[in-house]
């Protein structure tokens, strides 16, 4: 394993991201938007998680900069960059084959939502944003670099930490008690813990 490596595992898990992401995409669009949330303040939040997560690295994997802050590359971490890779992008599909045409990049409520509770859903609320968790620090793993690495943990930070309350509020003026009781049996991010 070498730096060069791990560049090219994070461009190739960004590949996967696009992959898989855009058939559930295509589905989504069939099943028209009745609520929408996406705001300037969403467009903001998305914006810059966007920049953390693939800007910010793409530039460092293409151009090396900004080198001055590299950090010492280990080759075992390079190795469980690649394994915590394949488990984030595992649990992206996973979370985009459970909710199916429920599926909206912002907070929205579409004509025929349903509310999803099974398969990964069983277990958490927001799978999807767990995945996002994984992948950001595979991409702390695999690129040794301090702001290249450590800014998709921040951006997902923020994306997560103003998003998922409002989410979660809508998600109830929705579904009313059936999404209070999804509630009272499931965690956010890690089943039984958080
Ligand atoms: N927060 C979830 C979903 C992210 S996609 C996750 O991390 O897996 C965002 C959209 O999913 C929101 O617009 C919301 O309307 C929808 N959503 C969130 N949880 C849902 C659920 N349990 N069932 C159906 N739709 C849901």
């Amino acid at each position: 394993m070498t730096p060069l490596v791990c560049k090219i595992i994070w461009l190739a898990g960004i590949v996967c991201w696009v992959i898989i992401r855009y058939p559930f995409h295509r589905k989504a669009k069939r099943n028209s938007v009745f609520i929408s949330r996406y705001g300037r303040r969403e467009r903001s939040i998305l914006g810059f998680a966007g920049l953390c997560l693939y800007v910010i690295p793409g530039v460092y994997a293409l151009t090396g900069f900004p080198g001055s802050l590299d950090r010492l590359f280990i080759p075992a971490i390079g190795w469980l960059g690649l394994l915590v890779l394949c488990g984030g992008l595992w649990l992206f599909f996973q979370s985009h084959a459970d909710l199916g045409k429920n599926w909206s990049i912002s907070l929205e409520i579409r004509e025929r939502h349903a509310l999803v509770q099974t398969g990964i859903y069983r277990f958490i609320r927001h799978p999807m944003y767990a995945s996002f968790f994984v992948l950001a620090l595979a991409q702390f793993l695999l690129l040794p670099n301090w702001v290249a690495g450590v800014a998709g943990l921040v951006g997902v930070s923020i994306l997560y930490a103003f998003r998922v309350r409002n989410e979660e509020r809508l998600m109830r003026e929705t579904f009313g008690s059936d999404y209070v009781h999804y509630m009272t049996k499931t965690k956010r991010l890690i089943p039984w813990i958080f």
